[in-house]
């Protein structure tokens, strides 16, 4: 029994009938994750998180220390795809050194790429590194926290530049829509971007506005409710516009239901908590596509959360 679980949980995401593969793959926020990672099922990583690198520590890991980091995940994915996704400090994560000033609305603050296009001597050296590393493997670099085009010109620009300077690879450059301008503006923004990743914890937290770690409001903020399932239709319309992928990294890429709408919703890939990567995968290979875009169509005309988590068992 348990040998067949760990089998099924290493076989791709392929609907029922076979119309869509969905390609599953893992949020860490360490390189020792990686191994688990695998292990779980993941067919790569969608989202490194690399604040965590530098927390519970006196200072910021310098270019050389990030580069060994990520050649070492790629080596260790061996050939699978990893996303890394830049600094993204400010909001419910602070790093004492850096010194930032203190802001009464951290979340709505100077977070994620506003702090990195503030500050070269954090965003140049993580490129640098990445840039190095690319050559090493499958690597693509994301962006938390983008509102604006003007930021992802601004970073696309600096990109350029290290990448010239080291004279690295090209790398294919996202963005994750996590604001809800980014979603809206989807259609502009994926014209300047290889893919968009839907970070649906910030994006619930922002369309809802509900404070995401707050303990009284923590059942409303629930990522399935349709204004945020809304947002996510209009980036998939907006990426398909321009020929662009759309993954999911939030929450409720590893929720059953969420993974199953998401895939109705034209998300092409999901990436999650490795635990969650065996039921998600289950998910998606228990119906047809067109059942899942007839729940997702069905999730969109929904006008709650709670509506939507009702409509369990109608893919069966
Ligand atoms: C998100 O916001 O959904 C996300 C994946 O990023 P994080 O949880 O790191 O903010
Ligand atoms: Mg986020």
């Amino acid at each position: 029994k348990q040998q067949q679980a760990a089998s099924a949980a290493q076989q791709p995401a392929v609907t029922a009938d076979g119309a869509r593969r969905i390609e599953v793959a893992a949020n860490v926020n360490r390189p020792e994750q990686v191994a688990a990672a695998l292990q779980a099922g993941a067919e790569g990583v969608g989202l490194m998180r690399t604040e965590f690198l530098f927390l519970e520590r006196d200072d910021a890991p310098d270019e050389e220390e990030q580069y060994q980091t990520y050649r070492g995940m790629l080596s260790a994915l061996d050939g699978k795809p990893l996303v890394i996704r830049t600094l993204d400090i400010g909001g419910d994560k602070q790093v004492p050194y850096l010194n930032l000033p203190h802001e009464e609305n951290p979340f709505l603050g100077v977070r994620g790429v506003r702090l990195l296009l503030r500050r070269p001597d954090l965003l140049l050296p993580q490129l640098r590194a990445l840039y190095r590393a690319a050559s090493h493997g499958p690597l693509s670099i994301m962006f938390p926290m983008v509102s604006t085009l003007a930021e992802v010109k601004a970073l696309r620009a600096q990109c350029e530049q290290v990448r010239a300077a080291l004279n690295a690879p090209v790398v294919p450059l996202g963005i994750m829509v996590e604001v809800p301008a980014a979603a809206t503006m989807a259609d502009r923004l994926a014209e300047h971007v290889d893919f968009f990743s839907v970070g649906t914890n910030d994006l619930t937290q922002y369309v809802l506005a509900i404070d995401r770690q707050h303990p009284e409001l923590a059942a409303e903020a629930d990522s399935l409710h349709p204004a945020v399932l809304r947002l996510i239709a209009q980036t998939v319309a907006g990426a398909d516009a321009h020929g662009r992928w759309v993954g999911v990294c939030g929450g409720m890429a590893g929720d059953p239901l969420g993974a199953a709408i998401l895939t109705g919703l034209g998300v092409t890939e999901l990436s999650m908590s490795p635990r969650d990567i065996p039921g998600a995968k289950a998910s998606i290979r228990a119906a047809n596509l067109a059942e899942l875009q007839q729940l997702a169509q069905r999730a969109l005309n929904c006008d709650s959360a709670a509506e939507v988590r009702a409509l369990t068992g109608a893919t069966a």
